[in-house]
C-alpha cells in the first residue's frame, strides 16, 4: 500500500513503525474471510483492510480520531486472526495498538463510556478491588434487565452477566513463595499470578505449581508481580501498560539475577501475547528495552514449557475433551500443537471444534464494552463446542473459560487442570460430580 507520511511524521518512531506495517498491506482482503466482526457484521469498515484504511487515513493525515474511526476500531477484538491469515506478513497488532493509543489521545468519548473505562482500568487490573466487585455485584444483579435496556449503561449489564455469583477464597499458592521441586531438581521458574485469574480460578495456578514441582521444578512466586497491562494495553492506556510491564520486568529482573530463571510461566494466553511483547513495547526505553526483551524472551505459556519436559505417556482414559484455542493462544503466540498432544499423551480423547480459528468474543474487556457482537460469537462457538459431544472443555484462558461458561452447562477448565489431575494430581472441583469414565 503506498503511503505519504511527511519526513516531520515519521520522525515519531510511533508513525515509522506504522508507515512500515502500512506498506506491507497489498489490499487483497483475504483476512476479511477470517475476521470475527467481518463475519459477524459484513461490514466493510469491521473488517481488518477496512480498518487499516480508516487508521491510514487518520494517522497520514495527522487527524485526531473522529467517531467513525472509533466505532470500527472499537469493535475490533484484537483477536489477531487477521495477522494469522495474511500472505504478507501485515503486523495488524501493533498498527492497532498504535491506533488505540492515538484515540485514547485524541478523542473524548461521551461521558458513559469514558466512566465504565475508567472503572475498568481502576478495577479489572487489581485482585484486591476486583474480589470486592465480584462481592458487591450481587447488589446490582436485580437491576440487570433495567441496565440492558439504557444502551449508555449496557455495560454494567454485560458486567453483571459475567459475574460469578460466588467466588473462591484467596489461595495461598497466590503469595510470594518459592515452591520446592520434588526429587531431583531440573528447573527453576517464575510464575505470574496475575490479576483476575487468581481471583476467578485460584485452582490453575494451584494445578500448575502442583504440576511442575512434582516434575521437579522449583516454581517461585515473586513478591511485588502486577497485572501483566493487557487489559489496559487493548483500551489504549499506554501509560498505564508500560507501568505495569515496567513494574514486572523489575521483579523478574530481580529474580532471575538471584537466583536464574528457565522460564517465567503464564497461565492466561492473553497475559502472555502482552508480556512477550514487552521487548517491543519498551523498545524506546533506555532503562528497560534490554532488560524487557530478556524478560520477554523468558515468558512461556505452560503448555510451551511442559512440552520441553517430556512428561510420561497415561492410559486412555474415555473423557472427551473439546478444546478451545483462544485466540491469543493460536493467533497471538502461535500456539497451535502443544496443548493438544499434551492432552492426548495424558489420555484424553481429544477433540477439535468447527470453527475454531474464529474468537468466543471474550477478548478483555470486548464482551463488557461490546457485550452484542460478543454474546453472537459466544452463540457460535458455544454451538460449535456442544457439536463436538465432549465431556469437558479445555482452554488456556481464563477470559475465554468465564466467556463460554456463561453459554454452556459443559464444564470447562484450564488446560493444565487436566494435566495436573493425568499426571498424579487431584480431579478439578468442576469435574467432580461428572460421571466420567
Ligand atoms: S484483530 Fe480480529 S477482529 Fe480485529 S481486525 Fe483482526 S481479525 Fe478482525
Ligand atoms: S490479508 Fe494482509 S495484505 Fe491482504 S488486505 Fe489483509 S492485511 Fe492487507
Amino acid at each position: 500500500m503506498q503511503t505519504n507520511f511527511t519526513p516531520a511524521q515519521l520522525a515519531d518512531p510511533h508513525v515509522a513503525e506504522s508507515e512500515k506495517i502500512l506498506r506491507k498491506c497489498v489490499h487483497c482482503g483475504f483476512c476479511t474471510a477470517t475476521c470475527p466482526t467481518y463475519v459477524t457484521l459484513g461490514n466493510e469498515l469491521d473488517s481488518p483492510r477496512g480498518r487499516i484504511y480508516l487508521i491510514k487515513d487518520m494517522l497520514e493525515n495527522g487527524r485526531p480520531a473522529d467517531a467513525e474511526v472509533v466505532t470500527h476500531i472499537d469493535r475490533c477484538l484484537s483477536c489477531l486472526a487477521c495477522v494469522t491469515t495474511c500472505p504478507s506478513g501485515v503486523d495488524y497488532m501493533h498498527l492497532v495498538d498504535h491506533a488505540r493509543a492515538h484515540i485514547e489521545k485524541t478523542y473524548k468519548r461521551p461521558f458513559m463510556d469514558r466512566l465504565v473505562r475508567a472503572i475498568l482500568a481502576a478495577v479489572l487490573p487489581y485482585p484486591d478491588r476486583f474480589r470486592l466487585a465480584i462481592r458487591l455485584s450481587s447488589i446490582g444483579r436485580p437491576f440487570k434487565g433495567l441496565l440492558q435496556r439504557a444502551p449508555a449503561l449496557k455495560p454494567f449489564a454485560a458486567l453483571l452477566a459475567l459475574a460469578p455469583h460466588r467466588i473462591p477464597p484467596a489461595s495461598i499458592y497466590s503469595a510470594p513463595a518459592s515452591h520446592h521441586a520434588v526429587g531431583e531438581k531440573r528447573g527453576r521458574v517464575a510464575i505470574l499470578t496475575g490479576c483476575a485469574q487468581p481471583v476467578l480460578d485460584p485452582g490453575i495456578n494451584e494445578a500448575t505449581i502442583r504440576l511442575l514441582t512434582r516434575l521437579g521444578v522449583e516454581v517461585v512466586v515473586p513478591e511485588g508481580e502486577s497485572c501483566c497491562g493487557s487489559l489496559v494495553h487493548h483500551m489504549g492506556r499506554e501509560e498505564q501498560a508500560l507501568a505495569s510491564a515496567r513494574a514486572n520486568v523489575d521483579v523478574w529482573t530481580r529474580e532471575i539475577e538471584r537466583g536464574g530463571l528457565d522460564a517465567i510461566i503464564v497461565t492466561a494466553s492473553g497475559c502472555g501475547t502482552t508480556i512477550k511483547d514487552y521487548g517491543h513495547m519498551l523498545r524506546l526505553d533506555p532503562a528497560y528495552g534490554e532488560k524487557a526483551a530478556r524478560v520477554s524472551s523468558l515468558a512461556k505459556d505452560i503448555t510451551e514449557y511442559l512440552a520441553s519436559l517430556e512428561l510420561p505417556p497415561q492410559m486412555p482414559k474415555g473423557i472427551i475433551v473439546a478444546y478451545h484455542s483462544a485466540c491469543s493462544m493460536q493467533h497471538g503466540q502461535k500456539i497451535t500443537t502443544a496443548p493438544k498432544q499434551l492432552l492426548k499423551a495424558a489420555g484424553f480423547n481429544v477433540r477439535d471444534p468447527a470453527e475454531g480459528h474464529l474468537c468466543c468474543g471474550s477478548a478483555g474487556t470486548y464482551n463488557i464494552l461490546q457485550s452484542d457482537i460478543s454474546d453472537t460469537l459466544k452463540t457460535r462457538k458455544v454451538r460449535n463446542i456442544e457439536a463436538t459431544k465432549p465431556h469437558v472443555i479445555a482452554t488456556g484462558n481464563i477470559g475465554c473459560m468465564m466467556q463460554i461458561a456463561t453459554g454452556t452447562a459443559i464444564p470447562i477448565v484450564h488446560t493444565v487442570q487436566l494435566l495436573d489431575w493425568a499426571h498424579g494430581g487431584d480431579i478439578p472441583e468442576k469435574l467432580k460430580d461428572l460421571p466420567l469414565a
